[in-house]
């Protein structure tokens, strides 16, 4: 039987999920909270991680290695790069990389270390199971790169190195660590995001426009995919 971890970045991303737990468990653990529930007969861990990759990968890792859960779901939110994702709209990760790991000065590739990989895939049957409950919903939710770093971008050429390294539909500063983290436990592992903004000059102003909005869509989505999970 599954025991899932919810993750997010920000406490405006687990919010909507706790809200739909009712009664939880708190424990303090290395630094943060990890919220213990039983959700439709399913053991469910809940944490976010505060910003960025050091972050992030801790949560992970103390998810999977400490509180034992051996399926892991990312929600949150992003800054869109492929012109086709709006305010709100939902990208889920086919494969991450991280956008600002440079040691290209000895003729690598960005995003690639010796024994690493420039992008790590996420799980082909989470991303089967999202497909039906997009149908399901009726909702439209583009698959592609999310490339991550530690900066929040908000400037087009940014963006455009970017694209051009990991030809990436959105970026972040999470999910590239997360991958890395359940790839190497061997954990199957879904990144979620709605857009928040679109990484330009504005992404500032519409971040905190549209981050709690953004936020509540995923978090809307990864609650049918815990369900789905369920149901399998
Ligand atoms: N306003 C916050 C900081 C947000 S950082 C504060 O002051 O505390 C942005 C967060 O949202 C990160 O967790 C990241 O994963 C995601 N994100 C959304 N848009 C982003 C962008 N344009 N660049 C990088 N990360 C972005």
């Amino acid at each position: 039987m599954n025991k899932i971890a919810i993750m997010g970045a920000m406490p405006e991303e687990v919010a909507p999920i706790l809200e739909k737990l009712g009664e939880y468990k708190t424990t303090e653990y290395a630094g943060n909270k990890y919220y213990e529930a039983t959700y439709n007969g399913v053991e469910l861990v809940v944490a976010y991680s505060k910003i960025g990759k050091v972050f992030s990968t801790l949560t992970a890792t103390t998810m999977i290695e400490h509180f034992a859960c051996d399926v892991l779901l990312f929600s949150g939110v992003a800054g869109g790069i492929n012109p086709s994702l709006k305010i709100g709209d939902l990208i889920v990760a086919t494969k991450l990389s991280q956008h600002d790991l440079d040691i290209t000065a000895f003729g690598h590739p960005m995003g690639y270390v010796p024994e690493g990989s420039v992008f790590v895939e996420t799980d082909k049957d989470l991303l089967a199971l999202s497909k039906e409950v997009a149908n399901e919903l009726g909702k439209t939710v583009v698959e592609g790169v999310i490339a991550t770093g530690d900066q929040f971008v908000h400037d087009e050429k940014i963006k455009a190195n970017i694209v051009k390294h990991f030809n990436a539909d959105a970026l972040e500063m999470e999910g590239g660590s997360v991958a890395v983290v359940c790839n190497a436990l061997n954990v199957p592992f879904f990144i979620l995001r709605a857009i928040s903004d679109t990484a330009d000059t504005d992404a500032s102003f519409s971040f905190d426009e549209f981050m709690e909005s953004s936020a509540i869509i995923s978090a809307e989505f990864i609650m049918k995919m815990v369900d789905k999970v369920i149901s399998k």
